[in-house]
């Protein structure tokens, strides 16, 4: 990360500090917020967009995070959206009725893909043989040809060993050994155009060289089937896929190296003709979301201190998902209205604790802390991505957190 970034990540972060200070002394209840920095989500989206060579297209994918204000926030700023179902599809249309949607993930029904036709998504990434005849006889129903790409799990080797839905057996795309039969029967899918080829294989890069690589890897292949298949090339998706570094904050994605390399490698790689989409979901949102929670109690329990907050897993399950301390921040709050003790902890390592009556419900495992009391608040970081959208709310019945957006 530059300095430059830093120091903008270093003032959002003080100006969500301060907010919640001034929530804490207007409410009584433990502080539990999910807190959004519009303008911080605007500026780190849009220096993506502009810095972006200008045959490659950047498409927010939305399970990350589908909130309407983000959703808002983000139409006018990135190419389109990724949807992964057609109740994503209704929640974009309902924001914008023509921006550009691109439709994958497994299993879509039949009233998915004529939702799709519908809503008029731009491009379908067909993600097996069967889904591919099942969306022609649609389309011949419906009097349309459907645009579509080919989801396919390649087999690698790759230039690098990170990968997640690719490469290895996963429920996703068509695998890479039957492309040639699909390619050379498109004649028996008169209502299907395949435009080009998609290929998400990665989650959680946070290698910028290496990123170029692995997209250089699929233009090789990309090329190689155009030409083998006479395809013509409009578009490759290259996916998402793009890393948030959570164990170390001031580290990340280094942005400037890949679109450097990017540029360098469209030119050389691809024709002009050739689109590059991109659909990132965690980059895009993760830096600008904040999960605020108030310490409720401390205590140590068989030699290990435990820091319990308002909430939990239920709210914020991306911890536990990615098996990782999530980096978080005390906000300190002086105020104790109370005639007992306030509990306290001093230069200790603390696990932080949400209040399900699991022992899985951890945020953060032994962690260094200068100092946590009860009545602070815990300020989780880089929590805008995978977050709320991916949690089990009603597990406990305990209340939702707010959910607060600053303005832009
Ligand atoms: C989840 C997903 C994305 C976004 O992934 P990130 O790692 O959040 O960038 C993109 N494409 C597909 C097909 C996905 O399933």
């Amino acid at each position: 990360m530059s300095l430059e970034s830093s120091t903008s990540y270093t003032l959002e972060v003080a100006r969500v500090r301060e907010y919640i200070q001034e929530m804490k002394e207007l409410q009584n209840e433990p502080i539990c917020a999910y807190i959004r920095d519009l303008r911080a989500l605007v500026a780190h989206v849009r220096q993506r967009v502009q810095s972006m060579p200008g045959s490659s297209k950047l498409f927010y994918a939305i399970k990350a995070n589908s909130e309407e204000h983000v959703l808002q926030a983000l139409a006018p700023i990135v190419h389109g959206f990724e949807v992964a179902s057609l109740g994503e599809i209704v929640k974009v249309r309902k924001i914008s009725a023509d921006i550009p949607i691109l439709f994958g993930g497994p299993g879509k029904t039949e009233a998915e893909l004529l939702g799709a036709i519908e809503y008029g998504v731009q491009l379908i990434h067909v993600e097996s043989l069967h889904e591919l005849n099942k969306l022609n006889d649609i389309a011949e129903q419906k009097g349309v040809c459907v645009s579509v790409l080919l989801r396919v799990n390649l087999s690698g080797p790759f230039p690098q060993a990170t990968l997640a839905m690719g490469g290895r057996p996963t429920q996703f795309g068509i695998d890479e050994s039957l492309v040639p039969q699909v390619m050379e029967h498109l004649k028996d899918y008169p209502h299907v155009q395949v435009e080009g080829f998609h290929f998400h294989s990665l989650s959680n890069n946070l290698n910028a060289i290496s990123h170029v690589k692995l997209l250089k890897y699929y233009c090789k292949i990309a090329n190689q089937w155009s030409t083998e298949f006479g395809l013509t090339l409009r578009y490759l998706n290259v996916g998402g896929g793009i890393g948030v570094n959570y164990s170390n904050l001031e580290e990340q994605f280094d942005w400037s190296i890949f679109v450097n390399g990017l540029a360098t490698l469209l030119t050389s790689e691809l024709k002009s003709s050739t689109t590059v989409l991109f659909e990132c979901g965690r980059y895009l949102t993760a830096s600008s979301g904040y999960y605020a929670t108030e310490v409720l109690d401390i205590k140590t329990n068989h030699g290990k201190t435990f820091v319990i907050v308002r909430g939990g897993t239920h709210h914020f399950r991306l911890p536990v998902s990615w098996q990782h301390s999530h980096p978080f921040e005390v906000v300190e709050v002086e105020a104790w209205p109370h005639s007992y003790d306030r509990p306290q902890v001093m230069e200790k390592t603390i696990t932080v604790a949400g209040q399900l009556c699991t022992p899985k419900d951890i945020l953060a495992s032994d962690v260094a802390a200068s100092r946590v009391r009860v009545g602070d608040i815990l300020l989780f970081q880089y929590a805008g991505a995978y977050g709320w959208a991916i949690s089990h709310h009603e597990f406990l019945s305990h209340p939702h957190p707010k959910h607060i957006y600053l303005d832009q």
